[in-house]
Parts: C-alpha cells; sequence; structure tokens
C-alpha cells in the first residue's frame, strides 16, 4: 500500500455533521470537501442548476441530464494504450492536496467525487493500483451497499463498458433514489420480470422493460446473493465464449434489510452515435447510471437532440439483444 495518509480526522469529521452511521460521515466528508476545495464546491454548487428533461416511454421513466463537467469521463478514451501513457488518477499518491478520505474495509479509502452526477457523490477507491474487476471485491461491494444504504446507492461499471479508470479497481455511489430505475424497481419486477432462480426471499429475476435488458439479483442473505450473480456471470461466459469479465454495469440498494442489485449485461461500451461526425454525433458513454435510466451528455446541443426514438436506439444498441437475453435466461433457468 502506497504511504500517503489522507485520512479525515475524526474532529473535523464531528465538526461537518458525522453521527455513528457511515452514511453520515461520508455526508461530513463531502461537506468538509466543499468547503476546503475550491474545485469541489465550485462544481457542487453548478450542479444545482444544471438542465434536465424527463421522458415517459412505455410506463418507463429516463431523464437527461446536461452536465458538461463530465467531458472528461464522457469521452474517456480508455484504450490500453491511452490508459499507460497517463497518471492514474485514482493512485493515492496523484489525488489533488485538498483530497481527503474515509477509510473502508482493509483496502478501500471513500472519496469525493469532483464532477458529480448526484448532489451527494462518492468514488471507493482500493488503496493500490489493481485492475477493476468484481472478482474478488463482491464482498466490498455487497457491504458497501448495506453501510451506506440509508442515504446512497452504490454502482459499478466494468473495465470495458463505463470505468473511466479501468486499471484501478473502484465502486462510485450517489444519492439514493436519483436514478429513476430505483423507484420503478418494483414495478418492472411486477411487469416484465421472469423469476429464474430462487432461494428464499433470494432471487434472480429477468427483466426485459422492451427498453433494457436487466437481471435483478434481490434477497437478504449475501451468500445466496453472490451465488446467483456468478451463476450470472458463468452463464454469460457459456453463452460467448470469453473467459474474461463479461461486460457488465451493477446498480446496488440496500431497504428493509434486503439487497437489490440491477445487472445490465452489455453488448457494447458506446452506441453508434458516439462515433459518428459532426451533427450527427452525440456525445453518450452509457455506464451504470445510464442504464439506470439517468443518461448524462456533456454537451448541451447532444441534450437538445435526444428524445425517445434515440433513446430507444441506444439503449438497444448497448444492451445485449433479445435474443441473447432469452438464450441466457434459459440457461439460467436450467442451471437451477
Ligand atoms: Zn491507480
Amino acid at each position: 500500500m502506497p504511504d500517503v495518509n489522507l485520512n479525515i480526522s475524526e474532529a473535523e469529521l464531528k465538526r461537518f455533521g458525522a453521527s455513528d452511521s457511515l452514511s453520515s460521515r461520508v455526508i461530513a466528508l463531502l461537506n468538509q470537501q466543499k468547503q476546503s476545495w475550491d474545485l469541489c464546491g465550485k462544481n457542487y454548487e453548478a450542479l444545482k442548476g444544471i438542465k434536465t428533461k424527463s421522458f415517459i416511454i412505455n410506463g418507463i421513466a429516463v431523464r437527461i441530464q446536461f452536465n458538461p463537467g463530465r467531458i472528461k469521463s464522457t469521452s474517456a478514451k480508455v484504450d490500453k494504450k491511452s490508459i499507460n501513457n497517463r497518471k492514474c488518477f485514482l493512485c493515492l499518491e496523484n489525488l489533488p492536496p485538498e483530497q481527503r478520505g474515509i477509510p473502508f474495509g482493509k483496502d478501500f479509502l471513500i472519496l469525493c467525487n469532483p464532477f458529480p452526477i448526484f448532489p451527494e457523490h462518492f468514488t471507493i477507491v482500493k488503496s493500490n493500483h489493481v485492475p477493476q474487476q468484481i472478482n474478488g471485491n463482491f464482498d466490498v461491494f455487497l457491504s458497501l451497499i448495506k453501510e451506506l444504504g440509508d442515504k446512497l446507492t452504490v454502482f459499478y461499471n466494468g473495465p470495458k463498458c463505463g470505468a473511466s479508470a479501468p486499471d484501478h479497481m473502484h465502486f462510485q455511489a450517489g444519492t439514493k433514489d436519483v436514478m429513476p430505475l430505483e423507484n420503478q424497481y418494483d414495478l418492472l419486477t411486477k411487469n416484465y420480470g421472469n423469476v429464474l432462480m430462487e432461494n428464499g426471499k433470494n432471487k434472480l429475476i429477468a427483466v426485459d422493460d422492451n427498453l433494457r435488458k436487466i437481471y435483478f439479483i434481490e434477497g437478504n442473505n449475501p451468500e445466496d446473493l453472490e451465488m446467483l450473480f456468478y451463476k450470472l456471470v458463468s452463464a454469460i461466459q457459456d453463452l460467448t465464449g470469453d473467459k474474461e469479465e463479461p461486460m457488465l454495469n451493477i446498480v446496488g440498494s440496500y431497504k428493509n434489510n434486503e439487497w437489490k442489485l440491477a445487472v445490465f449485461p452489455r453488448a457494447k461500451h458506446r452506441p453508434e452515435y458516439f462515433y459518428l461526425e459532426g451533427n450527427d454525433k452525440i456525445m453518450v458513454s452509457p455506464a451504470a447510471v445510464d442504464m439506470s435510466g439517468l443518461i448524462i451528455v456533456p454537451r448541451e446541443e447532444d441534450f437538445e437532440k435526444l428524445d425517445e426514438a434515440k433513446i430507444r436506439k441506444i439503449y438497444g444498441q448497448v444492451c445485449i439483444n433479445k435474443k441473447k437475453f432469452e438464450k441466457l435466461s434459459l440457461l439460467l433457468r436450467r442451471a437451477r
């Protein structure tokens, strides 16, 4: 572990409103950072005035957020060469001098995200520089979701579908119930859910809402949830023949002593619009937040351009297709 200590002091945390819960401590950290770190304070202030527009597509809520501060992240070059040629911005020794954090578990640190999408937005980084992968970190993911769950939702972006630092393991957390999916979880389960596997309260559910292809994993037992998740991962690998982590985004929340995870298996990192030139281009790079119905565009022209047909196209291209989804669901049913 690098010899850098960024931990905020207990006295500072108390001064900024921390109580015993982890969620109150991280929000106190954010309050401290907004005050002592100029860029961070300015960017959270700017978020308050940001433009959004909303759609209901066949009952599914989608909101577009015009967020110029996200330009770097949306347009990030994540190929091997570009990654090797830049200094890792999540390594502790490269963080801005103002940055402070709160340790989590034995080797993670909770940091404020200075380029927010949410009124409270955090990046939870591993202390050492190891590649982004869920394998080996799933238990930490579940405990983060539980411990932050009263105020925040935690998410994971795979190294090839949304993580702007595919070379450095991290999760993110944002204000609870801001992503439209979180408020429609029960509705989607009821209207489009197909239970594929179940063990008591712990279930794997396939959801094709005609916009996106999603797997919900829900329940109260971490071992069962982990087992269901890895069954899903190996079914995707069986289908694609790929040995590496399949492209996926995961969003996790915690309510009434139960976890709810939405897993989005992906076909592509970016839709065709991203690679077009001139007027046809739409700079959108979907990750967990966008898949959950909050689409981020850093350019105003794209904010104006996005309509229902384009939103459908974007989801249609980045989600796995219907045929694959049905095959996958069949494989999972047979595997129970
Ligand atoms: Zn790093």
